[in-house]
């Protein structure tokens, strides 16, 4: 059994699996979800688990993990909730959303009123390394602050993969900077496979080549995998994909920086949330595009 006590906020499709690879390494856990029900089926699945039923269970806590849906609704749960006020001072919050870093620094100015310390490290990887927890960590904050979250971190991350980003908020940056790569390649991939598909080309031959040449991505894996067969089950939503999208436009926008590829990027994203919901899986994107992009519904992808 650990001496750290873990409070985790966010039992969704990553929360879930993190939470119980932490349990299964001996942490005290307190869990809390405002959907009452996966809160109370968590601790109902996991003996010795407190279930907090309001934000003063936070007070055992040494550190508290966030895998909430955006920086927004972190701010909720700590500071409009009430877990901060509950917290002692000199514990951390180790926030592992994918947030704006805007959210995030605002956050931390909330939390070190009540003397509590924040470190960011969004993960990429989904759920399938969330379960086997060999998460990929984005890791924001100072020295000292991080050594304390070491613990939980090794329990969640594989430690191969544990990427130190600079100060508090640049791991929610280069999170989301890296997948607005992705979804920039997904526009690129598309585009370039239905104008492809139109000279004649079969759409999946073109994947099979790409993928053995210079514009292999990992999109270009996941059109083998997802898009031309129809599957279409990555599993990360569209909406989350959109969120990050969204994000990198703010962090580009902060920056100064020319980026009018990846502004091109954000449209085509909004635009895809906008046609077809939050919920639709991230490689349905291009089925909102071809009648901008090509002047007509194609059947050909
Ligand atoms: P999810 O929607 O499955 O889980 C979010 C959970 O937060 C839900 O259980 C919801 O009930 C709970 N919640 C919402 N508001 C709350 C509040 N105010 N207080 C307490 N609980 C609240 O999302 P997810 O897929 O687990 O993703 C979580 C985060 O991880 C997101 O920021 C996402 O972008 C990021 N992420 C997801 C993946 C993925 O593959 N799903 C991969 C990398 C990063």
């Amino acid at each position: 059994m650990s001496e750290l006590t873990i409070g985790f906020v966010g039992l969704g499709n990553m929360g879930w699996p993190m939470a119980g690879n932490l349990y299964a390494a001996g942490f005290p856990l307190v869990v809390r979800d405002a959907a009452a029900d996966r809160q109370a089926a968590f601790a109902g699945g996991h003996p010795g688990v407190t279930a907090a039923a309001g934000p003063g269970a936070f007070a055992a806590a040494d550190i508290v993990i966030t895998m909430l849906t955006d920086g927004t609704v972190v701010a909720d749960a700590l500071l409009g909730w009430g877990i901060a006020a509950a917290l002692r001072p000199g514990a951390l919050v180790l926030e592992m959303s994918s947030a704006d870093p805007a959210d995030t620094l605002r956050t931390a100015a909330g939390l070190a009123a009540y003397g509590v310390r924040m470190v960011d490290s969004p993960v990429s990887g989904g759920v399938p390394r969330a379960v086997t927890g060999e998460l990929s960590l984005m890791i924001g904050g100072d020295d000292a602050d991080i050594a304390r979250a070491q613990p939980a971190l090794r329990v969640l991350g594989d430690p191969a993969r544990q990427f130190r980003t600079g100060a508090l908020g640049t791991g929610h940056a280069m999170k989301a900077l890296n997948n607005v790569v992705g979804a920039a390649t997904y526009c690129a991939t598309a585009e370039a496979v239905v104008a492809g598909a139109r000279f004649g080309l079969d759409p999946k031959t073109m994947i099979d080549i790409i993928n053995a040449s210079t514009g292999q991505s990992f999109t270009s894996g996941m059109f083998a995998a997802n898009v031309l067969n129809g599957a279409y089950a990555t599993g990360f939503m569209l909406g989350l994909m959109a969120k990050d999208v969204r994000i990198a436009q703010s962090v580009i926008g902060a920056s100064g920086a020319d980026a009018p590829v990846l502004a091109l990027t954000g449209e085509r994203w909004a635009r895809a949330l906008g046609d077809l919901g939050p919920a639709a899986d991230q490689s349905r994107a291009h089925q909102a595009w071809w009648a901008d992009a090509l002047g007509g519904s194609d059947a050909a992808v």
